[in-house]
């Protein structure tokens, strides 16, 4: 039944082609944009949060009308504490296709924390992010901080990759995964259009932008975002994706399997 249904179909649709032309293929969309010069199919977006601040939930129906899943690095001690998102609202992002990152487990830079104190705060904010329910591969590193000990607890407590805070746009074939490059991060004076200007300019190296968030609201913090922005945003990058632009978690850029949570 099936069969033939997809039979006639499939003649059908060859009768149509050749009455109109047009290939069974779909028709390849333009290269580009109106305001892009360039390809965005050479570029990859990365939407990331720091922090598991509370008002970032506030842009969960934009990432979804638009079709975007962004990686949220949350310190899972102050996950359900006052300015921070509790765990039904992750869970909410993470159902929605988000990925949760770990952040530490009290949001130490990871320079004043060496030996077993190094450990806990990577391993145990990854252990409690796999016991809330979650695969937990992408790591961000505090203040930006890093040095080879650091790395090294990072990989050893399980994940795959980890971001920094500098050095983007993030080049394709990468020596380590545990040193990510982000482009600046986003500050009260970051306007849309800034941000554009990464992505094209990723497009331009067929790069990777790693875009880093912290707060949404107006001018709260030296790290915040409007929402009126965000929205602004995540329109153009809905609208884009349509042109060939990827938008991915970090994880999903990264690949590779999920190891299991190690205690510290
Ligand atoms: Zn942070």
């Amino acid at each position: 039944m099936l069969k033939n249904f997809k039979h006639k179909t499939l003649v059908l649709l060859f009768f149509v082609s050749i009455i109109t032309g047009c290939s069974l293929q779909e028709e390849p969309l333009p290269e580009a944009s109106s305001d892009s010069a360039t390809s965005m199919s050479n570029a990859i977006v990365s939407i990331t949060f720091d922090d598991g601040n509370a008002d970032n939930y506030l842009i969960r129906q934009a990432l979804a009308d638009n079709n975007l899943h962004a990686t949220f690095y949350v310190v899972s001690g102050f996950t359900g504490s006052a300015g921070y998102m509790s765990l039904d609202e992750l869970q909410g992002l993470y159902e929605d296709g988000n990925e949760i990152g770990g952040h530490t487990l009290s949001h130490v830079s990871l320079g004043d924390v060496r030996g077993t104190d190094l450990q806990n705060e990577v391993c145990q904010d990854r252990a409690n992010l796999m016991d809330f329910g979650f695969e937990v591969v992408s790591f961000a590193y505090p203040y930006g901080y890093y040095d080879e000990e650091s790395m090294a607890a990072v990989r050893d407590c399980g994940y795959t990759n980890a971001r920094i805070v500098t050095g983007g746009p993030q080049e394709f074939q990468w020596e380590n995964p545990y040193e990510l490059k982000a482009m600046p991060y986003v500050v009260g004076d970051t306007d849309v259009a800034k941000l554009k200007r990464y992505i094209q300019e990723a497009a331009h190296e067929d790069a990777w932008a790693i875009l880093t968030f912290h707060h949404i609201c107006d001018y709260c913090d030296k790290f915040s975002f409007r929402y009126d922005q965000f929205v602004e945003l995540s329109e153009w990058l809905g609208e884009q994706q349509h042109y060939g632009l990827k938008v991915m978690t970090v994880g999903e850029v990264i690949g590779g399997e999920v190891q299991p949570a190690v205690l510290p």
